[in-house]
């Protein structure tokens, strides 16, 4: 494991039991390569089924030479590119940016617009406040932070911040100094989308990357159907299976991946930004799409939103195929979800 890890330094052991599992139903597999590593503060999964091992394992190490040079510059707090970015936006309002990084805030950015704010980049100085920045996955404390203390980093968290590419270059520029730039929610979907483009540079055909329970799959030439569970978000409750196509990729936010228990009470790590309060209107939320930043920056939005946003920030969100768990272990899922959901 890194020493950052994209806000998730610790997570590993809370996550250990919670990736999807991967039950791929695939005949004839002349050549299975799979690695596991920790890194983005989880385990990452990766299965190759169509090359030869040596080549499937010079593909799996250059994807972990790019996935650790992610882990470290996309961390909000940690010593790579977003982070010394933050550090600049704390007593300046300009600072510039690779062109991977911005490509990635601009479509937080637009996607933030879709979700009508509950995906929000900006919340950075809330989940530092509530103790999610570097905290161990289910950290215990004494007391939540002041009404004060929220109502300024709420101030913080709504500057407003634009992503430019135009002369001298990418650069990310805000309204007044204090912002905090934090991508937890999104950069999870880039990366599996990123993971993929790599392998297949490497000439994989048919992969899976399983990211703590975030997977992404392919198959360039069949036709594989991929089944995906989708771990319940409370004991007791039934494991789903999700059929997966080539392109695809489902991610899951839930409030059970990490929290902080603070005075007996249990707080989840995803902040609801129209209050500066973590969100509690629901356990999980699941969403499939191709294109997979899309996926994790609505399963956020969804989970903060809950029931009655469902649909409406399905539709805002351009996601077919979707599903929430409430807070009382009901399942809502938009038709296109149904239709694939298995239970067993
Ligand atoms: P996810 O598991 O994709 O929902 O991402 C959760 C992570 O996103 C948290 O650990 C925070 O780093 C960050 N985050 C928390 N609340 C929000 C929010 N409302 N919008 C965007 N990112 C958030
Ligand atoms: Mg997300």
């Amino acid at each position: 494991m890194t020493g950052g890890g994209l806000s998730r330094r610790g997570v590993l052991r809370g996550l250990a039991g919670l990736a999807a599992i991967a039950l791929v139903g695939c005949k004839n597999r002349p050549q299975k390569t799979t690695a596991r590593f920790a890194q983005f503060g989880t385990l990452v999964d990766i299965t190759i089924w169509d090359l030869p091992r040596p080549q499937a394992e010079r593909a799996i190490s250059r994807l972990r030479r790019d996935y650790a040079m992610l882990d470290r510059d996309w961390y909000a707090w940690g010593d790579g590119e977003l982070g010394q970015i933050n550090r600049t936006l704390q007593r300046a309002i300009e600072a510039p940016l690779s062109a991977p990084l911005g490509t990635l805030l601009q479509q937080s950015l637009q996607l933030s617009a879709a979700s009508r704010g509950l995906f929000d980049m900006r919340i950075g100085p809330l989940v530092e406040l509530w103790g999610f920045a570097n905290a161990p996955t289910t950290a215990s404390g004494t007391a939540a932070p002041s009404d004060a203390d929220i109502r300024a980093a709420l101030d913080r968290s709504r500057l407003h911040v634009d992503v430019l590419n135009d002369r001298p270059g990418w650069r990310v520029r805000t309204e007044a100094p204090g912002v905090l730039l934090d991508i937890g929610g999104i950069a999870k979907g880039d990366i599996l989308a990123r993971g993929m483009a790599r392998l297949t540079t490497e000439g994989v055909s048919k992969a899976l990357i399983d990211a703590g329970g975030d997977v992404a799959v392919m198959d360039l030439q069949g036709s594989a159907a991929f089944r995906v569970g989708i771990r319940p978000a409370r004991e007791g409750e039934a494991l789903r299976l999700l059929e997966l196509r080539h392109g695809e990729t489902v991610t899951t936010s839930g409030d059970y991946a990490r929290y902080r228990d603070i005075g007996g009470r249990r707080y989840a790590h995803i902040i609801d930004p129209r209050t500066g309060r973590p969100s509690e209107q629901a356990r999980s939320a699941t969403v499939v799409h191709e294109e997979a930043a899309r996926a994790d920056a609505a399963a956020t939005a969804l989970i903060v939103g809950g029931v009655a946003a469902f649909e409406a920030i399905c539709d805002a969100m351009r996601v077919d195929t979707a599903l929430l768990v409430d807070n009382q272990g009901q399942i809502r899922a938009t038709p296109e979800m149904q239709a694939r959901l298995e239970t067993i």
